[in-house]
């Protein structure tokens, strides 16, 4: 099969060497949109566990550990320390350390992945971060999803775009890659939101993105919105069409480290197609052959 767009796993191996895997990691985190500081709730589409719904929130070192002695931890010899749920740089810089310092406990650990919000970085974290940079490829995950700011209110995402754009640059200065995420279909999303923000991601300096189908879960905002029929998701049909138009307008350099949401079977209300992740891949795959779109065609 031609290779119609940048695969993450193709970059970890040109990056390693080897194959090289994700230990997710869940901090203890919470979020400045939850606990009150810039808001309450939640974005409208977050569930209970913060967006990591697969993680445990045990000991750090023990959910690291527990993992490599497992049979996951036979599938590659290097790892990467993947702390996903919440905000997992919303705590006292003396905490984060602790934290961090627990991941690495293993000599197979080779990087530290670290996804949270753009205001919850600043100049002390990153700084933080680049001395884990002397013995680690360090990468910050952040989300964004929509550059459409009324969209964004309206899921109470509770951060500005240029919020957004100063934390890419702090951790660009730093020399930190910056993966993002986007959604496809929020709530109240016009048509042409999902290229706006494609664009919107082009025009900075970014290593990857993660596309994400928006999905329900149980006792979410949008699960709400759902049950009164305000909200209605995509069926897969049109996912893929939009994701096809996504990988055209995306800049041909940066890395799709995601490509579908990762729906938790237990607590998914809509839409079903959502978890059968190797149908949803396929379903992209064929549709990119038929169109003969490669990464970045249409810009
Ligand atoms: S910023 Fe992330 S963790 Fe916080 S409520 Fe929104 S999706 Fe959940």
């Amino acid at each position: 099969m031609i290779k119609r767009y940048n695969y993450f796993n193709d970059y970890l191996k040109q990056k390693f060497g080897e194959r090289t895997l994700k230990v997710c990691i869940d901090g203890g985190f919470t979020c400045p949109n939850r606990d009150g500081k810039c808001g309450v709730g939640g974005c409208s589409f977050c569930g209970e566990r913060g967006s990591g719904e697969n993680t445990k929130n045990i000991d750090i070192s023990k959910q690291v550990t527990n993992h490599l002695n497992s049979y996951r931890g036979s599938r590659a010899n290097k790892f990467i320390a993947y702390f996903q749920n919440f905000s997992s740089t919303y705590a006292p810089i003396e905490i984060l350390k602790q934290k961090y310092d627990s991941a690495l406990v293993d000599d197979r650990i080779v990087a530290l992945a670290i996804a949270t919000r753009p205001d919850c970085i600043n100049s002390e974290v990153v700084n933080l971060l680049k001395e884990y940079q002397k013995k680690y490829y360090v990468y910050v995950e952040l989300g964004f999803q929509t550059s459409n700011e009324n969209v964004a209110k309206n899921f109470n995402r509770g951060y500005s775009n240029q919020d957004f754009i100063n934390a890419v640059k702090l951790l660009n200065k730093a020399n930190i890659d910056v993966v993002t995420h986007i959604m496809v279909e929020l709530p109240f999303e016009e048509k042409t939101d999902i290229m706006n923000t494609v664009k919107f991601i082009n025009n900075l300096k970014i290593m990857g993105v993660k596309i994400h189908s928006t999905y329900i879960i149980k006792n979410t905002k949008l699960e709400k919105l759902y049950n009164e029929g305000s909200y209605k998701p995509l069926e897969l049909e049109d996912y893929v069409d939009k994701v096809c138009e996504i990988i055209s307008h995306l800049n041909k350099d940066i890395i799709i480290c995601r490509i579908t949401g990762d729906a938790p079977k237990d607590i998914l209300v809509a839409p079903s197609w959502n978890t059968h992740k190797k149908i949803i891949l396929n379903a992209i795959n064929r549709e990119l052959e038929k169109r003969n779109i490669f990464q970045g065609d249409n810009i």
